[in-house]
């Protein structure tokens, strides 16, 4: 068993945050590597903190349950709540790295997060932007109440071990 945790950068351009718009309806997608073969799949699977599953020939419950392609050895990911927090200006500005989720992965990892929809942000004048589509990378729009653009760009995010 392994603690992963996944961190997250960004720029943000007068924006306070970013953050899941709903934390325990937030689609988290991945590629899965495998422990024992070390094969990466093809597809994104998506988990989500409010989608629990059973675990085949188990009491225990994962929030993702898959059997590697190559070598069919069966891995699970359980998402732990309560590890990330908001991505804010400071951070952008000092370009820090900040826990986003932490995954509890038995013989399979995440690897290679892919952004995508589901964001919020909050402007410098309270101005909430909802429904943020992070997919191509980056998101502009303007703030009415403070008369200026906002930006999210430069997305990274990396995988580190947790303790
Ligand atoms: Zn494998």
């Amino acid at each position: 068993m392994v603690l992963l945790s996944l961190e997250i950068r960004a720029e943000l351009e007068n924006l306070l945050n970013l953050q899941p718009q709903e934390a325990s309806d937030f689609p988290y997608f991945f590629k899965v590597k495998c422990n024992n073969c070390g094969e990466i799949t093809e597809k994104y699977s998506c988990v989500v903190f409010s989608e629990l599953l059973y675990l085949p020939n188990s009491r225990g419950k994962a929030h993702l349950v898959q059997r590697c392609k190559f070598c069919s050895r069966e891995g699970s990911v359980t998402m732990m709540e309560g590890k990330g927090r908001p991505y804010t200006l400071e951070d952008s500005e000092a370009g820090k790295y900040v826990p986003l989720m932490c995954f509890d992965c038995r013989g399979i990892e995440p690897c290679e997060f892919s952004f995508r929809s589901g964001w919020a942000a909050t402007g410098a004048s309270g101005t909430k932007f909802l429904d943020i589509d992070l997919t191509e990378g980056d998101f502009t729009e303007y703030d009415e109440k403070e008369s200026c653009p906002v930006a999210i760009s430069n997305l990274e995010h990396r995988f580190v071990v947790s303790k």
